[in-house]
């Protein structure tokens, strides 16, 4: 292990639990000892949390005998015949990187708009390999503008370099809601999924080809399912395809230190299967 990976170890409470592997694998990734073999699976997302599903065409009733039918015209396949909801689905996927931030930052489709000093839509390298998601902006984020900065955002550099990575590298950073909840609270269902339509056009976007889930608001987000974290660790789940690792959020692990040894496992997880996505895709 390298003097500055060490250090990072260290930063993040990890140090004397891994063991050195030698030399040739200096830049590899060390895998804990007790590093779970994943669960290949798994959970395509089914419904989204609390979104409003489409609605369904009504099928005209059927013509009694006897009595003429009225004509009925076959709808128009017009934006203005949509529903405002599938309307601004359609408009979302269709935007570009510019367009899409200008619209988060002017969007007022749930009520975190009326308490944000700005939305954050996201930051890092457009065309990240990795993509990570988070929960939603705290109060140095809706600040700035950028998705974790503060002590949390220390803590998830010190985590991506514990893997060779960094933020601004070949990897993309968002979160599930993009404007902060008041006193920093959990964002609601409703709000996730006023919000994911953003979500998945940066993943839409971004095309990464692994998604990290930070926590359980990100994991509700990709996965449509409320899962408990502990449950979820060392398993593979998809988003649209693409793998899905769920750890702990940054600012969770401030606070329950002693989780910091999964969040490694975690990684480690993540790192693994991704050298698996680039060896495959190799071949
Ligand atoms: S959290 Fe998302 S959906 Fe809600 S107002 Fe902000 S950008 Fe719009």
């Amino acid at each position: 292990m390298n003097t500055r990976r060490a250090s990072i170890l260290r930063e993040m409470g990890l140090g004397p639990i891994w063991r050195t592997r030698g030399a040739a694998l200096e830049n590899a990734v060390e895998q804990p000892a007790s590093l779970p073999t994943p669960s290949e699976v798994v959970v395509e997302p089914g419904r989204r949390p609390s979104q409003p599903q489409p609605e369904q065409p009504r099928r005209p009733a059927e013509p009694k005998p006897g009595v003429s039918s009225p004509i009925v015209l076959a709808p128009v396949n017009s934006p203005t015949s949509q529903p405002p909801h599938d309307r601004r689905l359609v408009h979302i996927a269709s935007l570009d990187w510019d367009a899409l931030e200008n619209d988060i930052r002017a969007c007022t489709a749930c009520r975190l708009c009326e308490s944000r000093q700005q939305a954050v839509p996201g930051i890092g390298d457009r065309n990240g390999a990795w993509m990570l998601v988070g929960e939603g902006p705290g109060a140095e984020e809706d600040r700035r503008g950028e998705p974790f900065v503060g002590a949390a955002g220390q803590l998830l550099d010190d985590m991506l370099g514990a893997i060779g990575l960094t933020r601004t590298k070949n990897v993309y950073i968002a979160n599930a809601v993009k404007c902060r909840p008041p006193l920093n609270r959990t964002p609601q269902p409703d709000e996730i999924a006023a919000c994911l339509p953003y979500l998945e056009r940066q993943i839409a976007l971004v095309r990464p080809k692994l998604l990290i889930a930070l926590g359980r608001p990100a994991a509700l987000s990709l996965l449509g399912q409320e899962i408990k974290i502990n449950a979820a660790r060392g398993r593979l789940f998809r988003h649209a395809g693409v793998p899905v690792v769920v750890t702990y959020h940054p600012a969770y692990l401030l606070r329950n230190q002693t989780d910091k040894g999964r969040a490694w496992e975690d990684l480690c997880l993540a790192r693994s299967t991704m050298t698996r996505i680039a060896g495959d895709s190799e071949n």
